[in-house]
């Protein structure tokens, strides 16, 4: 944060509301969270010695790499809920922020935020994922490619659903749309930005989408949040 910022608007956890030093969030409540380790670079799942897993190497996802900031747990859960439900706009600065710290960005050349239904955008009023990779590309310095990648069926709700019912539910949900395709052109290695990723069904349909209709090689699966 900029000193003129810090001084105007100091910093203040959105949890507990004290007062804090950098980030909007108390060294108590990050301290509260957990970095995955021990997981599989491609799809975090626990794995021995932490190398590619057994699904992966049997089946790959479209997705070559997944870079997680923390696992889904309070209090990400609330800043997430209320970004999300709540209109906490400023909560997706802090998210971002959050995933910047444990990134490496070695070779990424452009950022795609996963899209959602434009129904849901419409009652929502805006795509947290897009706001998220907003911030990120400010941070990081890396292009977000916008509009390229479309949600076309308006699916519902997926936490209530089994892993098998979330793939099958996800097959054709997204589209490469065709009058913005130029935008990915001259790109080899994208990253795909969530909020949250659970079995990385959604990462792996536009990761297959971007790669079935580019020259995009390496696709990385990033998200502030992982389900355990
Ligand atoms: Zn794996």
């Amino acid at each position: 944060m900029h000193w003129l910022e810090k001084w105007v608007i100091p910093p203040r956890c959105v949890i507990t509301q004290e007062a804090t030093l950098e980030r909007d969030l108390s060294e108590s409540q990050i301290g509260q969270l957990f970095t995955p380790v021990g997981v599989c670079p491609q799809c975090c799942e626990p794995s021995f010695g932490a190398k590619v897993c057994g699904a992966c190497l049997a089946q790959p996802p479209a997705f070559d790499r997944t870079q997680v900031a923390y696992y889904f747990e309070a209090p990400l859960t609330q800043l997430v809920y209320d970004l999300k439900y709540h209109q906490q706009h400023a909560n997706a600065r802090l998210l971002a922020d959050l995933l910047a710290e444990q990134l490496d960005v070695t070779e990424v050349q452009a950022l795609i935020a996963i899209p959602i239904h434009p129904l849901r955008r419409k009652q929502r009023g805006f795509n947290q994922a897009w706001l998220i990779a907003k911030r990120l590309s400010k941070v990081l310095n890396i292009p977000l490619i916008e509009k390229v990648v479309e949600r076309v069926a308006h699916t519902p709700s997926q936490t209530q659903l089994t892993a098998k019912a979330r793939a099958q539910n996800l097959k054709k949900a997204f589209a490469v749309h065709p009058a913005h395709a130029q935008r990915l052109h001259g790109l080899q290695h994208v990253a795909l930005v969530d909020d949250v990723m659970t079995t990385g069904a959604t990462m792996h349909e536009v990761a297959k989408q971007l790669k079935q209709h580019s020259a995009i090689k390496v696709v990385e699966a990033w998200a502030v949040a992982k389900t355990e």
